[in-house]
């Protein structure tokens, strides 16, 4: 290895502990040092997209590490590699995607990174599709792997539904949008539904979490040109969206909004999970919540606890499959599904204690061993979400008025107090902010908000009645 080389690798290290592994991965992964000759570091990457943002970046940084490297260093030139010196990539058996997208994060990685991959897209340009790469996939979230109970029998149903369609089909639902509170299997379901799409492959489907769509996918369409974007797009049959609420910014909505619209009315599906219904995203534009609530919405309950039993049982089969010894006795799975009533994520946390209490001491599980083990993942009850729609229909039954007389502007008595009373439930019973909950109310000012909060804060002290009222209330509401 030349001198250069070595200190390229250093370089590397140094923007790597930088910037972090997931940002490295993205977008220096792929760099390759080209020359090094007069004081000028020509470095090389695959695609215009990537020169680009690398360029309006992190070019100081990455000329920074190499002057750190070798003082001499003056300029970095970023060219883009022409496609035809590197071997084309041939087709990757599916055992090597999967574990490529659990380890390798980045652009272009994973089963769904438009890198060519057995699958060439339309002839757009190549910056696009890099940029089009989807998040890391988790090769265990498969509709094999989903138990399907009440709670999520619909939801289930219809991610199937969407996974099965053909090209060209008709699309029975657009967007289908699924909401649920934590750790019920939202993920899961978006990306059994990409597993299965791009196995049968059919129509490419693409999964991003909002977060990947905001800094990977928004981005590249502000570098490309309108012609080049609609290439792209011609080559998703389904776009997948996780964790809708963290979408941000003015700008990035107007972009979601903008490929929503193109995308849906060119006849291709759109999946979105989040933790809320669209009526619910209060950051997003009124006719971006409209198109979402247009499709079909289906929400997933908490898991009950058969289907919390039926999940224990399916884990513990396949987690059989890499340690054969480790078995769980009926009656643990049973006391666990009973106690454990938090969400997905606590089943299976306390499954892996018990086979790591197993494998480290070898003792075999017993209701004793799960009792000590999981006993911190025992919690209360996890409290209802309250929507404010809830509150609104409750008081207003309560009072005997409607809800529009809440969100109207009249102001006789008999409606102020009722609607006083659902703001100052709407504020201590869900997180949303004042403005927030102003606009659900007829679009009031979050002072008129803040005010109707203090008024019945000053109120229970001393009117017992409506102190009474308001707790009846928020049983009702909790239960
Ligand atoms: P969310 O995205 O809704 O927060 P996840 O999809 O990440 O939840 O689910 C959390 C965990 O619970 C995952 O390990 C998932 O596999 C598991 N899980 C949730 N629902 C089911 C189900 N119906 N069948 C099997 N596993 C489930
Ligand atoms: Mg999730």
């Amino acid at each position: 290895m030349s001198n250069d080389d070595e200190s390229w690798l250093r370089v590397k290290a140094r923007l790597r502990a930088e910037v972090g592994d997931d940002v490295f991965s993205s977008w220096f992964a792929r760099m390759d040092l080209e020359q090094l000759a007069d004081g000028v570091v020509r470095l090389s990457v695959p695609t215009r997209f990537l020169k680009s943002w690398i360029q309006s970046h992190y070019a100081e940084r990455v000329l920074a590490c190499w002057q750190a490297e070798q003082e001499q260093v003056g300029r970095i030139e970023l060219i883009v590699r022409s496609a035809v010196l590197k071997t084309t990539v041939q087709p990757k058996p599916k055992a090597e995607l999967m574990a490529a997208s659990d380890g390798a994060r980045g652009f272009g990685n994973g089963i769904n990174g438009g890198n060519g991959v057995g699958r060439p897209m339309s002839a757009g340009d190549p910056g696009v599709h890099e940029a089009l790469g989807g998040s890391p996939l988790d090769a265990r979230l498969t509709f094999d792997s989903f138990v399907v109970g009440r709670s999520n029998t619909l939801a289930q149903a219809a991610a199937r539904q969407v996974a099965a369609a053909r090209r060209g089909d008709p699309v029975m639902f657009n967007p289908l949008y699924i909401h649920a509170g934590v750790g019920l299997g939202k993920t899961h379901l978006l990306q059994a539904i990409t597993w299965a799409g791009n196995a049968a492959n059919e129509r490419k489907v693409l999964y991003l979490t909002a977060e990947k769509f905001m800094y990977g996918f928004v981005s590249a369409l502000r570098t490309q040109t309108a012609l080049a974007f609609k290439e792209a797009l011609r080559g998703i049959g389904v776009l997948v969206i996780d964790d809708l609420q963290f979408l941000q910014g003015k700008s990035t909505q107007a972009e979601f909004c903008h490929t929503l619209n193109a995308l849906i009315d060119a006849g291709r599906q759109v999946v979105i999970a989040s933790d809320r219904p669209p009526s619910e995203l209060e950051s997003l534009d009124d006719r971006v919540r409209s198109r979402l609530a247009g499709g079909l919405v289906v929400e997933m309950g908490t898991l009950g606890e058969e289907l919390r039993f039926e999940i224990l049982k399916a884990r513990v089969v396949s987690a059989r499959s890499h340690h054969p010894s480790f078995d769980v006795p009926l009656p643990v799975l049973a006391y666990i599904a009973k106690t454990v009533t938090h969400n997905g994520r606590d089943l299976e946390g306390a499954l892996n204690r018990l086979l790591a209490h197993n494998k480290l001491t070898g003792q075999s599980v017993t209701l004793e061993m799960a009792e000590r083990e999981v006993r911190d993942l025992i919690r209360p009850q996890e409290p209802k979400r309250v929507k404010i729609e809830d509150i609104q229909r409750i008081v207003a039954r309560q009072y005997n008025v409607s809800r529009s007389d809440l969100l109207s502007s009249r102001r006789t008595a008999n409606v102020v107090r009722p609607r006083q009373v659902a703001m100052y439930l709407a504020k201590t019973l869900t997180l949303r902010s004042l403005p927030e909950i102003g606009r659900r109310f007829g679009g009031r000012d979050h002072t008129t908000v803040l005010h109707a909060v203090r008024k019945i804060e000053g109120l229970v002290g001393n009117d017992m009645a409506l102190a009474e009222e308001i707790e009846i209330l928020k049983r009702q509401l909790q239960e």
